[in-house]
């Protein structure tokens, strides 16, 4: 037998009490029963999302949500702007085209993050651009691009609003909606809510919402005024996965026991640990800018495949770790410590790390990062 660990970013470990509550007999979605759970569930999302406004479930991966938030907030025609500097940018590109609105990029390096700058002289050259969309955490550099800072610029803009795509955010850092005047956050279950995968959210704003009675681009599941209008009710429009709303019950029960505060503080505990560890091991990080606190991106040593790297610590040791996607493959490894992640895990996943580098033949002093990670979650 091989103990199983989950280092990735998403799906991420499910709460052993969370499993449980899920393996209890389904409740039918249209009893009372499902509307007191949901009712409670509205009340919390909005604790999480820090937000007064009802915050919209799908059920579907985090991407149902990213494509609702081109289809109903937009027309064919529209210009938007998406903030490409990694993988989940490039699907928000990907996105407005498949819906035909006319998306220009500001295209960023993988690694850093976008200037603020680079975003407003963007809409200075066109000032039609309805819609901005970005990530707060790009996951597949491990990058927190400066949202509040965007944010700032777009609000001013009457007929502009901002899209954020916190899957790997929400729930990690402080992204307060109202205040910053986010006017979309989206997200999905499975990477800092800690459940299964299967679960979409988006909260938007007044300013968003004109923006959706102003859409002619074609919807029906992902249709945000309907949902809007069912969860009025206690009700979602279509069959809700029901396992992951009473999953999700419990999970907002616990951020709320743990409160906002202590959980963003426990996230970034555990990111900076991740950091100085392999740093001190001789590795560089992959990130240039500010790093998102889900996770940890790594340039492999000169002349290791980064490949074998999540090959063999998940072979010899049971830990899934994330590799590099598109020209990062091969290239950088992803350690993340996100949703159900404490201290330990941190320990183990840094641990497995030095023994499988040692195996591959990179020479580094032995322990020196896990001495850097102890230094750093448990002090002198
Ligand atoms: C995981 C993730 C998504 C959504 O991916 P799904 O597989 O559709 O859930 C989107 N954006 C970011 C930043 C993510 O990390």
């Amino acid at each position: 037998m091989q103990k199983k660990y989950l280092f990735a970013p998403g799906p991420t470990p499910v709460p052993e009490r969370v499993l449980a509550d899920m393996a209890l007999p389904i409740v039918h979605h249209r009893a009372p029963e499902y509307s007191v759970i949901l009712q409670e569930v509205r009340d919390n999302l909005k604790y999480l999302f820090q937000t007064k406004q009802e915050v919209l479930i799908f059920t579907s991966s985090g991407t149902g949500a990213m494509e609702g938030c081109v289809s109903n907030l937009l027309s064919a025609g529209d210009h938007a702007l998406a903030v490409r500097g990694g993988k989940f940018g490039e699907r928000w590109f990907d996105i407005c085209k498949a819906y035909s609105v006319d998306v220009k990029a500001v295209d960023v390096e993988w690694g850093h993050a976008v200037s603020p700058e680079a975003v407003e002289k963007a809409l200075n050259e066109d000032p039609e651009i309805k819609a901005v969309y970005i990530q707060a955490s790009e996951t597949s550099t491990g990058i927190y691009h400066p949202v509040k800072e965007i944010a700032d610029i777009i609000k001013t803009r009457e007929n502009t609003i901002l899209i954020v795509d916190a899957i790997t955010a929400l729930g990690v850092v402080d992204l307060p909606q109202d205040e910053w005047c986010l006017d979309v956050v989206l997200t999905g279950s499975q990477k800092a809510l800690m459940l299964p995968p299967g679960l979409a959210f988006a909260s938007l704003s007044d300013k968003a919402w004109g923006f959706v009675e102003k859409s002619t681009l074609p919807k029906y599941y992902f249709d945000f005024k309907k949902e809007k209008k069912s969860l009025g009710k206690n009700q979602n429009a279509y069959t809700p996965n029901v396992q992951l709303i009473v999953g999700l019950r419990e999970i907002l029960r616990e951020i709320k026991e743990e409160g906002l505060e202590k959980v963003f503080e426990r996230h970034g505990s555990l990111a900076n640990a991740t950091r100085l560890a392999v740093q001190a091991m001789g590795l560089k990080l992959y990130t240039v800018d500010e790093p998102s606190n889900a996770l940890t991106a790594v340039w492999a040593p000169e002349g290791i495949d980064a490949g074998k790297i999540t090959k063999l610590i998940r072979e010899k040791y049971g830990i899934t770790i994330a590799g590099g996607q598109d020209a990062a493959k091969g290239r950088i490894f992803r350690i993340a410590h996100l949703g159900y992640a404490g201290c330990f895990d941190v320990i183990t996943a840094i641990s497995a790390l030095e023994a499988v580098l040692k195996e591959l033949g990179y020479k580094f002093e032995l322990c020196s990062g896990l001495k850097a990670a102890q230094k750093a979650l448990f002090g002198e």
